[in-house]
């Protein structure tokens, strides 16, 4: 993967990039607790602001069109937060407008700030939030984390992932009353002063899993769910309560392919925010080779040699998984060579 520079996360995992685990900024974490820690940072001239909307994240004019090419390099509309600063400072009093601190790197603060994916009845359609939704491109996460610098990508990830949530979720689970972002952005308070809780994130996390046989063939599948017809992946599924993840491979491909599995080995993991998910990525031995689809979610599925691999692959006859997929990076782990 001589196109990126290598995570430090690779020194923990058996795939060496993923385009969504590149965190690099210093989180301070400790910070987070300081409640006048965003003012002051909207303060600091060092401070930058990414702007992030539902799953977007803000790219310079015209980056947008060619945002899915496959060798173009992206680059985040990253703000100095002198330009936002007195608009922040009011508009979050009445709006509810959620920033969030990144962390820092080489002493520049970064901020993120979660602009609503529809215009706000509480500000008006001339403000600066309506004129920097118009101003800039927004490309998707998924196709600006694998075309970003580290630095970038890490930050995009957190912000998407941080401010989807504090999006979703306007009253507190437990008593329904209204909440309201803290902890820097991290976390909510329950405004009901009998209630007070502070409520974090709850992340799904997902095994996914590439399965080989006793002759390294690798086992690909496709699933009535997914929308490009040609697409082949590896074996894939949530968690479930009260399990393991190491029992979630195995009643994952048994349930899916019929396909009983031996040695498991950890591979490494990616967020995936689009679900508020945690991918946890394993190469799986299988024990056996019998194919039985389960009809419902898995359509086909069959087990390709390299060789047949690399023709049918020539032949377009099956689509990768995405570039951001963590399913991508398994596969190509199993071939041995750069997908492109
Ligand atoms: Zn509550």
């Amino acid at each position: 993967m001589s196109n990126y520079s290598f995570s430090p996360l690779a020194l923990t995992q058996v795939l060496p990039f993923l385009p969504l685990s590149q965190a690099v900024v210093d989180y301070q974490v400790a910070r987070r607790d300081d409640p006048g820690l965003i003012d002051e940072l909207l303060a600091n001239p060092r401070t930058e602001i990414l702007l992030v909307c539902g799953g977007d994240v803000a790219v310079p004019r015209g980056q947008g069109e060619i945002a899915k090419r496959q060798s173009v390099k992206l680059r985040a509309a990253l703000l100095p937060a002198s330009y936002l600063r007195d608009f922040i400072v009011t508009a979050r009093k009445k709006a509810n407008l959620c920033v969030i601190f990144l962390g820092t790197r080489d002493s520049v603060p970064y901020l993120a700030l979660s602009v609503p994916v529809k215009s706000t009845a509480d500000l008006p359609p001339d403000s600066l939030l309506s004129q920097v939704r118009s101003r800039f491109d927004w490309v998707d996460l998924r196709d600006f984390a694998p075309r970003t610098s580290a630095l970038e990508a890490g930050l995009a990830t957190s912000g998407v992932t941080v401010a989807g949530w504090q999006a979703s979720q306007r009253y507190c689970p437990q008593c329904g009353a209204a909440v309201e972002p803290t902890n820097a952005g991290w976390a909510q308070r329950c405004t009901n002063p009998d209630h007070a809780a502070i409520l974090f994130p709850r992340i799904e996390p997902a095994v996914i899993t590439s399965v080989v046989d006793r002759d390294d063939r690798l086992l690909l599948q496709h699933n009535y769910a997914w929308k490009h017809p040609k697409l082949l992946s590896v074996s894939a599924g949530f968690v479930e309560a009260g399990e393991s993840l190491e029992h979630a491979v195995r009643r994952e491909t048994m349930e899916e392919v019929g396909i009983q599995l031996g040695d498991v080995t950890y591979m490494g993991s990616q967020p995936w925010p689009f679900q508020r998910s945690l991918m946890v990525a394993f190469k799986a031995r299988a024990l056996t080779t019998d194919i039985h689809v389960d009809g419902v979610e898995v359509e086909r599925a069959q087990w390709m040699s390299r060789e047949e691999f690399m023709r049918a692959l020539a032949d377009e006859e099956f689509e990768l998984p995405t570039k951001a997929a963590v399913a991508r990076y398994q596969i190509q782990e199993w071939f041995g060579q750069d997908l492109g």
